[in-house]
């Protein structure tokens, strides 16, 4: 079986994903309560039961606020790096089974070989992930590998590279400069905050990451964790417009707290 994923739902009011192949079924990060998650894993056709372990990015509330309230599911695994762990743990009125990993590094989890990767973002230790699965050569299970990497103010070299190699790649189109700049919900300090080099990733920047890496081993490009204030598809679809002269793979824009049909990277 090939590599299937769906995310689950995207933006700040919470962020996850779901990642299955034959010998695992992996939420990547939980930024909504257990109830929630267990009925957007039963609509995507899966069952919040049969979860193996939770990857999480980073400390924020939109990527870990469900890990308390899953403590009824108390065989769940949950990866991070120890400063992210340290950082989740404060919060919780109990302890998961964490499996630490160092950012970086790469590991084997079942039949997936997942790597972690630091990204500029304002917590403790922030990571992406790349999650491989498959063979080479395999009729049936072809080596694919997902990358994720949302919450960045800015794109490091290393962050260029990791996407380059994947064949499904998630980043975050979180704001529009204007629209953030317009805003009078936003104090100055937060919007200096969001569009710094350890904030997030506007629409442009995106467009700048996306159109000089243009790798040709891309097949289907998400673009994620939009903000509902301060960006909107027209926006991001304005940005895309000179990454879509130079590609020719799939996009998927997902809205502010959507989520998205299963993909399966065949
Ligand atoms: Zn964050
Ligand atoms: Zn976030």
């Amino acid at each position: 079986m090939a590599m299937r994923f769906c995310i689950l739902g995207s933006g700040s009011s919470g962020n996850s994903a779901l990642v299955v192949t034959e010998g695992s079924r992996i939420l990547l990060d939980a930024g909504f309560s257990a109830r929630r998650l267990g009925a957007l894993i039963a609509a995507a056709g899966e069952s919040i039961e049969r979860i193996d372990a939770v990857f999480v990015t980073h400390e924020h509330g939109d990527h870990s606020s469900g890990i308390e309230s899953l403590k009824k599911y108390p065989n769940l695994k949950f990866f991070a790096n120890a400063a992210t762990a340290r950082a989740v743990q404060k919060e919780l009125t109990w302890s998961p089974h964490w499996r630490i990993f160092a950012t970086g590094s790469s590991f084997q989890y079942r039949d997936l070989v997942v790597e972690s990767f630091a990204i500029p973002h304002d917590a403790e230790d922030p990571v992406g992930f790349r999650f491989t699965s498959g063979l080479d050569g395999d009729l049936f299970s072809p080596r694919r590998t997902l990358a994720w990497v949302t919450d960045l103010g800015h794109a490091p070299q290393s962050v260029r590279d990791r996407i380059r190699e994947s064949d499904v790649v998630v980043v975050e189109a979180n704001h529009c400069p204007r629209m953030l700049e317009a805003d009078p919900r936003r104090s100055w300090t937060l919007k200096r905050r969001i569009g710094g080099r350890h904030g997030h990733l506007s629409n442009e920047r995106m467009s700048e990451l996306l159109s000089s890496v243009a790798s040709p081993r891309w097949r289907r490009i998400y673009l994620a964790h939009l903000s509902r204030d301060c960006n909107s598809r027209d926006a991001v679809e304005h940005a895309l417009a000179a990454v879509r002269l130079i590609l020719s793979c799939e996009f998927s824009i997902v809205g502010h707290g959507e989520g998205t049909p299963f993909y399966e990277l065949a």
